[in-house]
């Protein structure tokens, strides 16, 4: 099995986002208002792997449309974004970052891809869905879909980036090894599990892929990057920050099992697009 990461553009947050350790309406309300010298860029990533059963995407990144000239165009985040959102992210795709781009830049286009796997609805996972159509399956958690009702995740996700999308919802069942013992088992043979990792959501899916002895992980936004799990400090963008604590000690275990290959963050700015065979 291999997993690409590819970069689908970037977020510029500010920096209480990775490691603000403490979710509250100030908090994020200070967030929308920091000021640049106190943002981080970070990355985007999305994730294409080639498994077995055909050629899986996880996550879509940011749309070509909230970004044309590939630069930061605060005009055309707020064609896609509401105002509040368009503060927090301050998001820019560099030319070829765009997820159809990506797949172009390899000879592929969507109906190429047998499955795209949604972590969760934020709009930097799912905004790219639009440049996707004809993938054979989209699919997210149920548990995801489900609490979109919620004011606090329509504020955070909004609808028209995804509602109109053909998406398939599956249910987590009973698994041992999940935080809240949830996972989805893709295919039925433990290769492909969406393991329930809340906090940063209630639905959040990571994405754990496994061959043989062998294992890697895609946290989502579970945590921004190894310190989060290794000095136990939440990221301060989130739902709950106990679930986020307990999702944080799973990753930690899964991270120190000699199984791992590599535990990778979708906005984690200490990695470079490469490539894993596992
Ligand atoms: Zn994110």
């Amino acid at each position: 099995m291999k997993i690409h990461i590819l970069r689908c553009g970037e977020i510029r947050v500010s920096s209480t986002v990775p490691f603000g350790n403490a979710i509250s309406a100030v908090s994020t309300a200070r967030q929308l208002a920091e000021p640049d010298r106190k943002r981080v860029a970070l990355p985007v990533f999305s994730y294409l792997i080639e498994h077995p059963n055909g050629l899986l995407l996880v996550d879509t990144g940011w749309c070509r449309e909230i970004s044309p000239e590939g630069v930061y165009d605060a005009a055309a985040v707020k064609k896609v974004l509401s105002a509040p959102l368009a503060a927090f992210y301050r998001p820019t795709l560099p030319a070829g970052e765009a997820i159809h781009e990506h797949l172009a830049a390899r000879g592929l286009s969507p109906s190429d891809l047998d499955c795209v796997i949604l972590t969760h609805l934020d709009p930097d996972h799912v905004a790219g869905l639009r440049h996707l159509r004809g993938a054979k399956r989209i699919v997210l958690p149920e548990d995801e879909y489900f609490w979109n009702c919620r004011a606090v995740y329509k504020a955070r996700q909004p609808q028209e980036l995804w509602i109109h999308e053909p998406i398939e919802r599956l249910y987590y069942r009973g698994a041992a090894d999940a935080p809240n013992r949830w996972a989805i088992d893709l295919y039925g043979d433990e290769s492909v599990l969406l393991v329930n990792v809340p906090g940063h959501t209630d639905g959040q899916a990571a994405v754990l892929l496994r061959k043989g002895g062998k294992f890697v992980l895609l946290a989502a936004d579970a945590a921004f990057s190894p310190r989060n799990w290794r000095e136990n400090i939440t990221p301060g963008f989130g739902f709950d920050r106990q679930q986020q604590l307990k999702s944080l000690r799973w990753i930690a275990a899964k991270a120190a099992d000699p199984g791992c290959a590599a535990v990778l963050c979708s906005h984690d700015p200490g990695v470079l697009p490469h490539s894993i065979e596992i």
